[in-house]
């Protein structure tokens, strides 16, 4: 179950990216329905590469979609390797256009986000999802099965595309904790 998707190949075959600033909520682009993209178009691959490299400079970053850094696209990067309850994995990977076609399994987890960083809270996710979408590049069609904590970052990001927070699905406002602050 754990290995790369078959046909990507990995973040260094877009080219190097740049990094770029991520925007906090309540910023609009995080509120608006991303337009779906041409994963073959060199400015997706461009903007694919640098979701890569913002991700690799932010430290617990699992996930980071276009609407983050102000461009309203259906576009995400997972890498959720590093996580203690990851599962199944498949390595550092984008999509462009995704949708969870399958879900079961709903559990409460906790989930924080670059873009609402003072703040983490508790939202029950399918801990078990089927995801289809395209690789930017080759514009390859694929499908991931998937379960626990890439399940949810996968769920996380597929809602940044369509204009939706963490902060969102959360039960009520006491699923919603201030994070520590350290001096
Ligand atoms: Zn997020």
């Amino acid at each position: 179950m754990t290995g790369p998707i078959e046909g990507w190949a990995g973040p260094a075959s877009l080219g190097e990216g740049s990094v770029l600033t991520v925007v906090g909520a309540p910023h609009p682009v995080l509120a608006r329905l991303g337009d779906p993209v041409d994963p073959t178009d060199p400015a997706v691959i461009r903007l694919a590469a640098d979701l890569f490299a913002t991700m690799a400079v932010s430290p617990g970053c699992v996930g980071l979609a276009a609407p983050q850094v102000g461009v309203s696209a259906q576009l995400f990067v997972v890498d959720v390797g590093a996580h203690p309850k990851t599962a199944t994995l498949h390595g550092s990977f984008a999509l462009c256009n995704a949708t969870v076609v399958e879900a079961s399994r709903w559990r409460p987890g906790r989930e924080g986000c670059m873009s609402v960083p003072d703040l983490t809270g508790d939202v029950k996710r399918a801990s078990r999802v089927v995801v289809t979408g395209q690789l930017p590049g080759s514009g390859q069609s694929v499908t991931i099965t998937t379960d626990a904590f890439e399940a949810r970052a996968l769920q996380h990001e597929i809602d940044h595309c369509s204009g939706k927070l963490f902060l969102d699905r959360v039960s009520s406002a006491h699923a919603i904790y201030q994070r520590k602050v350290y001096l």
